[in-house]
Order: C-alpha cells, then structure tokens, then sequence
C-alpha cells in the first residue's frame, strides 16, 4: 500500500506540473504573439508617399551603416546635367509601338525615376484621349526621354472615353487626376493634349508656387500665345493647387471653354498663373482636323457666366464616373471609363 501510495503521488505531482508547464508555454505564445501583431499596427507603413531629401539625409550623427542595406540616393541636381535645349522633332509614319517600349527599356507600367538620384518632384502626366493613336505613339516617343533627361519620378496616365457620345476632355483629366491619386500621392499634374509635343527640355515639367500654362507657342500659331488667358493645352497644377480649385468642371461636353473655366477658378482663388520663357514653351501640334463627337460646344459661354456660382459643386467633387478599365502597359497606364453624356 505505502509503496503504491508514492508512487500515484508522484505521477499525480508530474500531471500537475506538466498542467502548469503547458499552461505557461500557451501564456507565453498568446503574449508573443498579439505582441507581434500590435507591433505591426503600430509600425510606421513604408508608404509610397515617403519622400527622403538630400539634405535631410546628409544630416545626423548616426554611425556609418555596416550592413547591405542600400546607399541613400542624394537628391537630384536643381538643373539636369541631361538637358539638350531645343530639338528638332521627328513624326516617322514607320514608328511602332515595339520600337517606343524597346527604347525605355528603363519605364515600367509607364512609371520612371533615376537610378542614381532622387527625384526632386513626383509629376503625374495626364492624357485625355478618344481615337487619336497615331498622336499618343508619337507623344511617347518624344515625352518619356524628354521626362528622363529632366530626372523625374513620373507616370504617364492616358484616360480614354468609353462610347461614342460627345468627347468631354475636362472630366477625362479630374477622373486621370482621381484615378492617379490611387496608385501614389503625386505632388504635381500635367494636364496635356495628346497632339502637343514639346520642343525644348528646358521647359520642365515640374510645377511652381502657382499653377503653370506651359504652352507659350505652338507651331500651328506661329510661336504666339493663342489669346490673352490662353490656359490650355499642357498646364500644371500641384495636387493642392487643383484640389482648391475642385479641378476642372464636368460639364463642358464638347470643343472649349473647359480650359477657359479651369483659368477663371484659378482666378478665384486670387491664384497667378505663371509662364515659362516663350523660346523655351514651345510646341509642335501634330496637324488634324476637328475629331467627330467633338463639335464646338454651343453653350460654352453661357457656362463660363456661372462659374463663380458653380464651381464649389461641379468639379473633383462632383466627378461621377465609372471606371471599365485599368490596363498597366509597358508605357502608361490606360484608364478607361464610362463618363455618361449630357444631360441636354
Ligand atoms: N481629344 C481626343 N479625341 C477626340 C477629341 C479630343 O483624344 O476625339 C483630346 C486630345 O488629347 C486633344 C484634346 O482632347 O489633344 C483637345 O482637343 P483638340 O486637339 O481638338 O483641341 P485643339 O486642337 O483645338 O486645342
Ligand atoms: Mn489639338
């Protein structure tokens, strides 16, 4: 009996402690682990957004770093050692497509930055098109090289109207404006017609303390300013600077006045629209004749009459659409959507 009484003692001992022993390890696995989850909440999410200066990089007393993490890129010089001034364009009716992607080898989903700096703006280039594929080939070709040789992070958006009904180029760039917004928080837009080719890298594609109108001239206009105000064609806003002005409004359905209205909100907010100098803002239109589904809007004018009363609710706010598509090619990201069509 006395033997046997130990015996089951110890055994009833041991299944106790192993009890306490599991009963521990669980503990210790919960902590562990909602520890760990907490943690990554809590950590700082390397967003695309995070933007590292030069001169914030080079300061700090931090030891230099011994392990493989890269080495920080400086910050891109004020002026591009890669400019080459005026050009000389050329549009060859045997370009391809192939040839275009096979010459930016160094452009993904129509996304670049440089290599060896940092860029010292990210600029989102917005493209409103209906059938004009001839034009969009020839603007690639030109517009990726001229963007690298001025060392920015940049994508090129091109938001194509679904259907038939009429074009309506300013609801196509608050949707490019929308839709970009999405993949990155870009700090500048360049709104740009698919048919106007720079002639000069000298005139950056960056944006200013105001909103910018970059076409000074154009060959079509030999070299002038269309009209006092003229604010269309390539233009660039800050995210902010757009944002303030509820972007471009919905309801010019139809050729002009949009861009007329974008310069009369611009106004409004007491806002300067800056120009660069007119040897270096100068385009080249590739010729064409007035698309079908883009007649003159008759009721421009009487639009632009109400801008003051419209603006806060027809715009970026207002902006009501149906995306179709979001196609990442080699060279842009092709946005296609449903926008509707007037009501009138
Ligand atoms: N656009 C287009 N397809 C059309 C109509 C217009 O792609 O059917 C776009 C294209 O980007 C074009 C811009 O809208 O450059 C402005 O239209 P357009 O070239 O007719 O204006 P303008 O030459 O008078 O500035
Ligand atoms: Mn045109």
């Amino acid at each position: 009996m006395g033997i046997f009484s130990t015996v089951s003692k110890v055994v009833r001992r041991s299944k106790y402690f192993l009890l306490l022993l599991l009963s521990l390890s669980v503990l210790a696995w919960i902590t562990n682990f909602s520890g760990e989850t907490v943690k990554s909440i809590l950590a700082p999410r390397a967003t695309t957004q995070t933007f590292i200066r030069g001169d914030e990089m080079n300061s700090g007393t931090a030891e230099p770093d011994q392990s493989n993490t890269p080495i920080e890129k400086g910050e891109c010089p004020q002026v591009s050692p890669l400019l080459k001034g005026a050009m000389n364009l050329s549009f060859a009716s045997s370009l391809k497509l192939k040839d275009v992607e096979s010459a930016n080898k160094g452009v993904t989903e129509g996304e670049y930055e440089p290599s060896d700096c940092t860029s010292r703006q990210s600029v989102a280039i917005l493209i409103p098109h209906r059938s004009r594929e001839k034009h969009l080939l020839y603007l690639l070709h030109h517009l990726h090289p001229f963007l690298q040789r001025q060392q920015l992070h940049y994508a090129i958006y091109v938001i194509q109207q679904a259907g038939d009904a009429t074009f309506n180029r300013a609801k196509l760039l608050n949707i490019g404006y929308l839709e970009a917004l999405k993949d990155y928080g870009w700090e500048c837009f360049i709104f740009h017609d698919v048919d106007l080719v720079p002639e000069n890298d000298h005139n950056l594609y960056v944006c200013d303390k105001q909103p910018k109108h970059l076409v000074v001239g154009r060959n079509s206009t030999g070299y002038k300013l269309r009209y006092k105000g003229y604010f269309g064609g390539v233009t660039a806003m800050t995210r902010e600077q757009f944002l303030q002005v509820n972007g471009f409004s919905n309801s010019y359905w139809g050729w002009g006045g949009e861009d007329d209205d974008l310069r009369v909100r611009v106004e409004l907010q007491k806002m300067k629209i800056l120009r660069p100098p007119a040897d270096v803002a100068r385009y080249t239109m590739v010729f064409h004749n007035r698309d079908s589904g883009n007649q003159i809007n008759k009721y421009r004018m009487g639009l632009l009459s109400q801008t003051l009363q419209v603006w806060k609710k027809d715009g970026l706010n207002s902006c009501s659409y149906k995306t179709l598509s979001v196609e990442r090619l080699p060279l842009y990201v092709n946005v296609t959507a449903d926008i509707g069509k007037p009501q009138v």
